[in-house]
């Protein structure tokens, strides 16, 4: 893949839903500069980073973007250099004495460029964190940058539309409510049919016992996702609910604009309220997992109600015999896919590997597995049609991880996997099926 193709130069031209304005471009250096001063003021973890790097190399080939690219500038070490020789010239103690010998430079047109092209060829794994004897973590670093960006206009066409969607319908992917309602009737039919009894899905059910919060993909790409989990509650007794007024826990202002991310988990939280549930139950989305382990009761609580995972709540049911499952159901070799910040960002490792042993026959470890496993390379939003090119590229180490397990099936229950793993493994040729862990669960289910 050559340097100019990895681009992704769709920015959006509307930016009114982050209430933002685009600065003109030749004002931007200078704006840029006051941004990135502004920042290093208020996130200590920025500075840090900008800090202490030694240029050791331990992360370089821990990530996937430049493994998958061979684009020395998306090794973490250079993709952050991108940003320190900036912070060097300008910002850092001690620079007049050492800023040439440092690399230290002006902040220019093409440096912003730079940064837009290689803080979108971040997934924001985490991965290089885990090597860095120094505990960098580049995702803090390309979060931050995608913000200032932002700040200058800069924002990819997908993620701009993504949270206009969210604002309008409360769903990713702006589906509106009679839609989601034809929907979901449309899969309790399709239950009946398959077990012969009303399992419902139901909606805006007040005083439920959960609040279920889907990935909004499960509600029509994913279907089978959601029956799974209907008949899993159904079976456990459980009441549920979903919410009409939002039903997406992908939080997609993670990723580059935390005033949006805190308006998206705000919504949640308030849909929870609203309903009187006694628990939040989340479903599969990595960063929107990370979102409310990590960051949702500092931003928006204390909260009235714990919020956990479907895999937290289904091992009870399962620990406490109100579920079985009949392994011999999925009888394929399986190997599971860690998503990044299930594994990475959200205390979410063993709990999905009980569940796999207990609903499927053969189940195989990856390598590297765990806090070491490869992302898929859709991450951080990353999963534009128009950047299709990059999207195989930086999926392109998880393929070969894959593909030496010889799995039949690849387990992957994060919503952005999902959609990206059938791209990544067609185009590099491993013949697997990708499904959720939730689907998996659901053929296994004894009802
Ligand atoms: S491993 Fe850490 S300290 Fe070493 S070059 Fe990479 S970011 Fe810098
Ligand atoms: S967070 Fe992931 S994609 Fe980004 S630099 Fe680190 S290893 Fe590479």
């Amino acid at each position: 893949m050559s340097k100019e193709q990895a681009r992704i130069p769709y920015e959006a031209k509307d930016l009114s839903v982050l209430r933002l304005a685009p600065v003109a471009v030749e004002d931007r250096p200078k704006a840029a500069l006051e941004l990135l001063g502004e920042m290093l003021k208020y996130k200590r973890s920025l500075r840090l980073y900008l800090d202490v790097c030694t240029h050791c190399g331990a992360c370089a080939e821990q990530c996937h973007s430049y493994l998958g690219t061979k684009d020395p500038y998306n090794m973490p070490v250079a993709r952050v250099e991108l940003v320190r020789r900036v912070y060097k010239k300008f910002f850092a103690p001690g620079r007049s004495v050492f800023r040439a010998w440092e690399g230290a430079k002006d902040l220019d047109q093409e440096t912003i460029d730079q940064w837009y092209k290689y803080f979108h060829q971040c997934n924001q794994c985490r991965r290089c964190a885990v090597f860095c004897p120094k505990g960098i973590d580049t995702a803090e670093v390309t979060i931050a940058m995608r913000e200032l960006l932002a700040h200058l206009g800069l924002v990819t066409k997908f993620h701009a539309g993504i949270v206009k969607n969210m604002e309008k319908t409360g769903n990713n992917m702006g589906t509106p409510l009679p839609a989601i309602k034809d929907g979901l009737e449309f899969l309790e039919e399709e239950l009946k049919e398959e077990t012969g009894l009303d399992i419902p899905i139901p909606m805006d059910v007040e005083r439920a016992e959960v609040l279920f919060n889907p990935s909004s993909s499960d509600l029509f790409t994913n279907t089978d996702g959601l029956m799974a989990v209907a008949k899993i509650f159904y079976k456990a007794g459980v009441s549920w609910t979903l919410s009409s007024r939002i039903a997406e826990t992908a939080n997609f202002g993670l990723f580059f604009h935390e005033p949006t991310m805190r308006e998206h988990s705000r919504r949640l939280v308030q849909a929870g309220k609203e309903l009187g549930v006694k628990r939040i139950v989340a479903g599969e989305c990595g960063h929107g997992w990370r979102t409310w382990r990590m960051f949702t009761d500092t931003i928006n609580g204390p909260l009235p109600f714990p919020v956990v995972h479907l895999f937290e709540e289904v091992l009870e049911y399962l620990r406490t015999g109100r579920i079985q499952f009949d392994k011999s159901k999925n009888p394929e070799v399986v190997t599971y896919h860690d998503p990044c910040n299930y594994a990475r960002g959200g205390d979410l490792i063993e709990q999905p590997r009980e569940l796999l042993r207990a609903c499927v026959e053969n189940f195989v470890e990856m390598t590297p597995t765990k806090q070491y496993s490869f992302c898929c390379g859709g991450g951080s939003g990353i999963l534009m049609d128009e950047a299709m090119d990059l999207r195989v590229a930086l999926g392109q180490p998880k393929a070969e991880c894959v593909r030496a397990t010889g799995a039949e099936i690849l387990c992957a229950p994060c919503a952005i996997c999902k959609a990206q793993l059938p791209v990544v493994m067609d185009h590099h040729k491993v013949d697997v099926r990708v499904k959720g862990l939730s689907d998996l669960m659901g053929l296994a289910l004894i009802l």
